[in-house]
């Protein structure tokens, strides 16, 4: 397998890995548990990855690049069934999986 995204937000990791699962593509999480460990190691070693098989590798980064792009009319936005705030690029509530606006 293949790492294809790693950020330092877990919850933009998760959403990323939604977006890829929702389009077939079979997805691994690594580094998702060990914060606990973010002292003792350099920062970019323990942001939470995702990791996919190297034949969906064109697929994925497209879809990767469209959600990190978002849409340029799109704001953040606030979950009405938990109030929680949202990436513009998310259209479920990381929080609750509640629809958004978009
Ligand atoms: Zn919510």
């Amino acid at each position: 397998m293949i790492r294809i995204f790693s950020h330092d937000n877990i919850f933009i990791v998760h959403n990323i890995k939604n977006i890829l699962n929702a389009a077939g593509i079979i997805t691994e999480l690594r580094n998702d548990l060990i914060n606990s460990a973010a002292g003792e190691l350099p920062p970019t070693e323990v942001w939470p990855e995702i990791w996919i098989m190297p034949e969906q590798q064109q697929k994925a980064e497209a879809l990767i690049k469209l959600a990190m792009q978002g849409d340029p009319s799109r704001t953040s936005w606030f979950c009405e069934d938990c109030n929680e705030s949202n990436e513009p690029a998310f259209e479920l509530c990381w929080h609750c999986g509640a629809e958004g606006p978009y």
